[in-house]
């Protein structure tokens, strides 16, 4: 059987669809067509459906975060792709501009396949999209369960990305990790204590303290109104995962010649900027994009060494998006909700 899950609406209003018995269509050039294992769920899931993101295009299967191995592959491509594992990242790339060729290939501006929003997303039993927009998971099932490969680029790698391709991170530095118990909170507090930096976790709940510190955390600090210079400062590095309630108050935690790299957009509304304090304070403020395939690597290659903890909120079937998304967006998850398009799956709350 063959499922698919459409957004045919803006909102919470009207419901996803499932779709059975979804015929698959010719393959692109220079596209691959993979039979999905896992699918996360994902924030940005609940924003692309909003139509928060200005580029959404209905109807659309949601999700953007998928691991399976290639069905087939499309004109140009080579037919021994057959097989492999690959996992998604946000978008395609063009191969050829010079943001590809140094290898950032999440900044090139040619990219317009993006899953979810301009293309069909990972809530399906297949997806056909350009290679690049996926990497290869070199680590297979045993090393790397499907639960964990499907999210591992939105978590671990955009953690990464901002952490230690952007944000320069070095053992001795003092970083905060904002919204902590979500899905890149939990994977920046790996990455940073695995680069020897002194790790501060901030949450709005008590009940996610100890957890946090079993992963990795040296500090943990509850801020319920989000205010969390009231209880912490002087930081190197701060990573920003929750948007506009919280983003002010994470600047005043930078010490002078600080950077925040700033990841999270729950809520999408604007925040004001002190610029003398970014000038006197001479403070770098900068987003990242997506993970590209060498972050992905490198986090490959730190997993093979040491597994990542994901923890997992939940396994439910493609049948259960909506249900899914309800428990996302009643907010307080520990780690991702994972879907499987295989009816059978066994599911967990
Ligand atoms: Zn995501
Ligand atoms: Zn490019």
């Amino acid at each position: 059987m063959s499922l698919r899950v459409r957004l045919v609406a803006k909102g919470f209003e009207v419901p996803l669809v499932v779709e059975q018995e979804v015929a698959q269509g010719a393959i692109p050039a220079g596209h691959v067509r993979v039979r999905l294992a896992a699918s996360g769920v994902c924030h940005r899931d609940l924003i692309d459906r909003q139509g928060r993101i200005p580029y959404l295009s209905l109807p659309v299967t949601p999700g953007h975060e998928g691991v399976g191995r290639v069905d087939a592959v499309g004109p140009g491509l080579d037919p021994s792709l057959v097989g492999q594992r690959l996992a998604t990242l946000h978008r395609d790339a063009c191969g050829e501009c010079p943001r590809c060729l140094e290898g950032n290939t999440s900044f090139c501006a040619q990219a317009a396949h993006v899953f979810g929003l301009t293309a069909d997303g990972t809530y399906a039993t297949f997806i056909t999209a350009p290679r690049s927009a996926f990497y290869a998971v070199t680590l297979d099932e045993a090393a790397l369960d499907d639960a964990t490969a499907a999210c591992l680029a939105c978590t671990f790698g955009t953690a990464y990305r901002n952490l230690v391709t952007r944000g320069g991170l070095k053992a001795g530095e003092s970083v905060l990790i904002t919204g902590a118990n979500g899905g890149v909170g939990v994977a920046a507090i790996q990455i940073a204590h695995r680069h020897g930096a002194r790790v501060t976790a901030a949450v709005r709940e008590t009940r996610h303290v100890e957890a946090l510190k079993a992963l990795g955390a040296d500090e943990v600090v509850v801020a319920p109104d989000g205010r969390v210079h009231d209880h912490c400062g002087g930081f190197d590095l701060v990573l920003e995962n929750v948007g506009a309630s919280v983003f002010p108050h994470a600047l005043r935690c930078l010490r002078l010649g600080g950077r925040l790299a700033s990841v999270g957009n729950i809520d999408p509304t604007r925040v004001p900027l002190n610029l003398g304090q970014l000038i006197v304070f001479g403070q770098t403020v900068f987003g990242a994009g997506g993970a590209t395939p060498d972050d992905m690597a490198a986090v490959l290659a730190l997993h093979g060494q040491r597994p990542f903890v994901l923890p997992i909120a939940g396994r439910m079937r493609l049948f259960q998006a909506e249900e899914a998304h309800r428990l996302l967006a009643q907010g307080g998850l520990f780690g991702r909700i994972v879907m499987s398009p295989d009816p059978d799956t066994e599911v967990s709350p």
